[in-house]
């Protein structure tokens, strides 16, 4: 293929896939809210959780999103060193958003700070967000997508905590965010906790633990621990469906984290809400592709 069909098919297939990924939620996402939905004992909340369902089917035999906020659309790639497009990718992807926002279609959500005017095709200045890890000796392209809408941009986070305010500092942080902002959000909601040196290292961590599947664990065994209490932590905040209680909040918790300065803990939070738009698809040389969030993915 030559490298001006290829840099269309690829721009065509992201396109198509932002298209969908608003219309259809990920597999996990889905068999997670019926099993939240199926443990709801109050009429209100079971009627939420009915009124979620119908949304998702509607949108699909409408072909419309499943949320009227489409969000601003993020990227996470881990690219190879030798995949082909390497070069083109960040122009590809731009020319995606402006071809999904048009054909899907998408909301308008790009407006340019201080100018304060609408671009009208989710592109702007440095927007799509496009966050990069190079895979060296790698030939494919692993691309995380996601679509940050307003309200579960919200409770968004990050601080610096003294060194003596320890684990239960960080969990104090998530349960002020969670108790203050969590049901703008519209639970229940994905909440990514990073966990690093300082604000931007911990903030990115944050969201990059939304792009995991629900029902990962971090990979230590304590961090994976602090999972599961913050999780029961935060449930038993009865934020249930959409904020007007329940005996669940959340989809998950995740923790991604480095190694930190010893004298600081660098902490955020990111949440994903009930409508979690995230893409997962990944593509060798040829540009043959894999769609692993998505089993049955039609465009
Ligand atoms: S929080 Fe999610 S479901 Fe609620 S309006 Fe925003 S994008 Fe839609």
């Amino acid at each position: 293929m030559k490298k001006e069909e290829a840099v269309l098919r690829l721009t065509e297939i992201i396109a198509n896939f932002v298209g969908y990924t608003g219309k259809v939620l990920p597999d996990d996402v889905k068999a997670k809210l019926r099993e939240l939905g199926a443990q709801e004992e109050t009429p209100l909340a079971k009627i939420i959780y009915e009124a979620m369902f119908k949304n998702q089917e509607l949108a699909v035999s409408l072909d419309r999103p499943s949320c009227q906020d489409t969000g601003a659309i993020q990227f996470f790639l881990q690219c190879g060193s030798e995949f082909p497009y390497l070069a083109e990718m960040e122009q590809i992807l731009h020319d995606a958003v402006v071809k999904a926002t048009q054909e899907a279609p998408l909301r308008h959500n790009s407006v340019e700070t201080f100018d304060e005017y609408n671009t009208g095709k989710n592109v702007g200045k440095g927007v799509p967000s496009i966050f990069w890890d190079i895979v060296p000796g790698s030939d494919e392209l692993s691309l995380h997508t996601y679509m940050a809408g307003g309200g579960c941009s919200l409770p968004g986070k990050a601080m610096v905590l003294m060194p003596g305010e320890g684990y239960e500092g960080v969990t104090r942080f998530v349960l002020d965010v969670m108790t203050s902002y969590g049901l703008n959000a519209c639970p229940p909601l994905l909440v990514g906790v990073g966990i690093a040196t300082s604000v931007e290292t911990a903030a990115l961590l944050s969201k990059k633990a939304l792009m995991r599947p629900l029902g990962s664990h971090n990979a230590n065994e304590r961090a994976a621990k602090m999972e599961a209490l913050l999780e029961d932590g935060i449930n038993q905040i009865g934020l249930g469906p959409q904020g007007l209680t329940g005996k669940n909040s959340v989809l998950g918790v995740h923790i991604e984290n480095t190694a930190r300065h010893p004298s600081v803990i660098g902490v955020a939070v990111n949440v994903g809400c009930w409508s979690h738009r995230r893409g997962h698809i990944v593509f060798d040389r040829e540009l043959n592709y894999t769609i692993n969030s998505h089993a049955e993915v039609a465009f």
